[in-house]
């Protein structure tokens, strides 16, 4: 399954370059790979940058910049803002559309299933919108942190 899956991003990937006139190297292949090893998290350039290190590949981070930009360009990956300051990316063509819910106490980042607003996007049909892209970004407090602050704030008392 994920042999497959690999193999068809970077396949994806070396048409999108071959149309563009750019080459397939290592380093693009390595940094996808990245990426489809840590489906589930959101990861920031210095994270791609570190995992690639730690695994003794040697990719300046000038380069893994590039790349992401790159492959954000050709569509593989999702550029995400949440706020922080720090641009996050993912792969843009997951099997579950999804949204994200950020906790501000953790910083932990949820997906949220595409289900779960579908009444909200219904709504918005309904009143003649037309969607063509959109991303639903849910800020709070995360189960386990708020029963943390429960927890503490009994204690208290
Ligand atoms: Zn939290
Ligand atoms: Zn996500």
């Amino acid at each position: 399954m994920y042999k497959r899956r690999l193999t068809m991003y970077i396949e994806t990937l070396k048409k999108e370059l071959k149309n563009k006139k750019y080459r397939m190297t290592p380093q693009r292949e390595l940094v996808l790979k990245v990426f489809i090893d840590n489906e589930s998290k959101h990861l920031g350039a210095e994270d791609v940058y570190r995992i690639l290190f730690s695994n003794k590949h040697t990719v300046s981070k000038a380069t893994v910049y590039r790349t992401i930009e790159l492959l954000v360009n050709f569509g593989l990956l999702r550029k995400i803002d949440f706020g922080d300051g720090i641009y996050r990316y993912e792969l843009a063509k997951k099997e579950k559309m999804h949204h994200h819910f950020i906790c501000n106490v953790c910083g932990k980042i949820y997906e949220i299933e595409e289900k779960h607003l579908n009444i909200i996007k219904k709504e918005l049909l309904e009143q003649g919108f037309q969607f063509e892209d959109f991303d639903f970004k849910i800020y709070g407090i995360c189960p386990k942190c708020s029963k943390k602050t429960k927890k503490k704030s009994s204690n208290n008392k």
